[in-house]
């Protein structure tokens, strides 16, 4: 599965990054496998992961798509209906951490995945969340800015240990050509 955008916004780009990078991941696939029974389904975690590993392996595309929803809706982030693509909402999203945008990428998609499923239904009912968490789309959501927030950790120490790196080379040069 292959997640694109038209939207220039950095958060989005970033989160799409990190988004992409944990459902190509293995890590998916022990997340969802760590689980006995998903609540709102009849699905097992072993079918719902191959519904996901089949569109990652078709390359299906889904779009997301940045808008305003709207004052009655203003906190809430991501909605699917169906199609292939998703929205995300300018307003709160202003508001939120790259991984909790991440996370919220990663519900639609799962709500995108449970769309292209042909036997089996994945979702959480109505559009209320509490006493949901595990419900399929909240629980890898969830899952998701987990793992989001530990490979930004991640990220920013491989950065930090490059930009040392440099600085310590270019100090030897200095001394070397002194
Ligand atoms: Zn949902």
């Amino acid at each position: 599965m292959i997640l694109w955008t038209k939207s220039k916004n950095k958060k989005v780009l970033k989160a799409m990054e990190y988004a992409q990078r944990y459902l190509n991941s293995e890590d998916l696939k022990s997340d969802i496998l760590s689980v006995k029974e998903f609540s709102h389904t009849t699905a097992t975690p072993k079918e719902i992961l191959e519904a996901f590993l089949d569109a990652r392996a078709r390359g299906v595309k889904v779009e997301i798509r940045v808008s305003h929803f709207g004052i009655w809706k203003k906190r809430v982030l991501g909605s699917f209906g169906s199609g292939n693509y998703f929205k995300l909402n300018s307003y709160p999203l202003a508001f939120r951490v790259v991984a909790e945008v991440m996370g919220t990428i990663v519900h639609e998609t799962g709500h995108w995945v449970d769309w292209l499923a042909k036997l089996i239904r994945f979702g959480h009912g109505d559009n209320s969340s509490s006493g949901k968490k595990m419900a399929f789309p909240y629980f890898i959501g969830y899952a998701a800015t987990r793992w989001c927030e530990r490979e930004i950790l991640r990220d920013e120490a491989a950065l930090k240990n490059k930009q040392v790196a440099e600085l310590t080379a270019q100090i030897i040069k200095e001394r070397m050509a002194a």
